[in-house]
């Protein structure tokens, strides 16, 4: 068996102990003599499970008691709409700040269920950096107040948390989350997609203020009102059973190997340094964010040539360095670095680039 470095931006690598784990349990998961994906999600089997992936999301994130996690399906773009249903329901009015693609997405989703304001983008220099925000120009009367903490696509992350008072702060943290220790107490809702940091893909994970459920708009499907998942602890229908699974393996790493999110993050800053530095010196390579708003994630790079980073993209992948290429948006490179890259991952992917540098410079 030969394993490549896998650099997708999402779906993308997970723990190898993860997926051992779950090769050995796949026959019958401890002595249930049937594979997690075949059990009822009404079960008590799985009902462990559940538990066990809320309560050790809980600990890690250290989320608040009135704080509700709920496990639905639909990906980070049914919370797009999701959000806005749910949380537009006194002025009707957002604010977004729009660093990308995803937010782009989200701003222009709301906009069909009330007012969506931009308050800031980065859209002229290709969203390259967070913009520098300004609290006087927020509404107080907006109903939330959204931000995309990493972006994905771009690789930047906003180095602080935008200052909103009393309106609630709605983050999509699909790429970061699990990355480092987040403050949940700052934010009125979180959302992400499993698949870039928590397990496969079908797992959306939703962490929300209870006092913000309960008030949907009129018409709202029943599959969408956060209340309904959350007073029947995502069990409403059959919620995504073995992609929950895999989380809570995840979660699992990160709580007994790996030891918490402060470690978590302290080996997400060597990965991320030592390719950051390496690009800082390069004479070939250049990343393409400003350093104040880089993620820890996503390191977007270019030579500069087309052509090369063509044959970079090439080279790398015949010798196992895989999903390198960057979002059409943006172009050259990208190495998605999230939690389960292993750091050797990284200095051989930086060795290789030397490597490269020196033949092509
Ligand atoms: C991948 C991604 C999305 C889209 O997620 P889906 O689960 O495919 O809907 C949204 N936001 C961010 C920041 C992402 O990285």
């Amino acid at each position: 068996m030969s394993r490549v470095y896998n650099f997708s931006a999402g779906p993308s690598v997970l723990p190898e102990c993860v997926l051992r784990t779950a090769a050995e349990e796949m026959l019958d998961y401890q002595g249930s003599g049937q594979s997690v994906m075949e059990m009822s999600h009404r079960s008590k089997v799985y009902e462990s499970i559940i538990q066990a992936c809320e309560a050790s999301l809980r600990q890690v994130l250290s989320i608040p008691e009135n704080y509700k996690v709920l496990f639905l399906q639909g990906g980070a773009s049914t919370q797009f709409a999701m959000v806005p249903l749910n949380l537009m329901n006194r002025s009707k009015k957002a604010d977004f700040v729009l660093t990308g693609q995803w937010a782009k997405k989200a701003y222009s989703e709301a906009g069909k269920f009330g007012t969506a304001r931009a308050v800031a983008s980065s859209a002229d220099r290709t969203f390259a950096y967070i913009p520098r925000l300004d609290p006087a120009s927020f509404d107080p009367e907006a109903d939330y107040f959204h931000i995309c903490l990493n972006n994905t696509i771009y690789g930047t992350k906003f180095p602080t948390l935008p200052e909103t008072g009393s309106v609630p702060l709605v983050a999509d943290v699909s790429s970061c989350i699990l990355s480092e220790p987040l403050d949940i107490s700052r934010f009125g809702l979180l959302y992400a997609g499993a698949q870039k940091n928590m397990g496969p893909a079908g797992l959306t994970v939703v962490i929300v203020r209870e006092d913000l459920i309960g008030h949907p708009q009129e018409g709202t499907p029943t599959m969408l009102d956060y209340k309904i998942h959350a007073e029947n602890g995502s069990m409403y229908n059959t919620p995504p059973t073995y992609a929950i699974y895999i989380c809570k393996l995840v979660l699992d790493w990160i709580q007994n190997e790996i030891g918490g999110l402060e470690k978590m993050k302290a080996l997400n800053e060597e990965k991320a340094g030592l390719l950051y530095s390496f690009l800082d010196g390069s004479a070939l390579f250049k990343g393409t964010v400003d350093p104040d708003s880089r993620s820890l994630m996503n390191i977007p790079f270019v030579t500069g040539n087309e052509e090369l980073d063509k044959k970079f993209i090439k080279e790398a992948e015949a010798a196992g360095f895989i999903n390198l290429k960057g979002h059409r948006s943006v172009g050259g490179m990208r190495a998605s670095i999230y939690n389960a890259m292993p750091i050797a991952g990284v200095e051989q992917l930086v060795a290789f680039m030397k490597e490269f540098e020196a033949k092509n410079a």
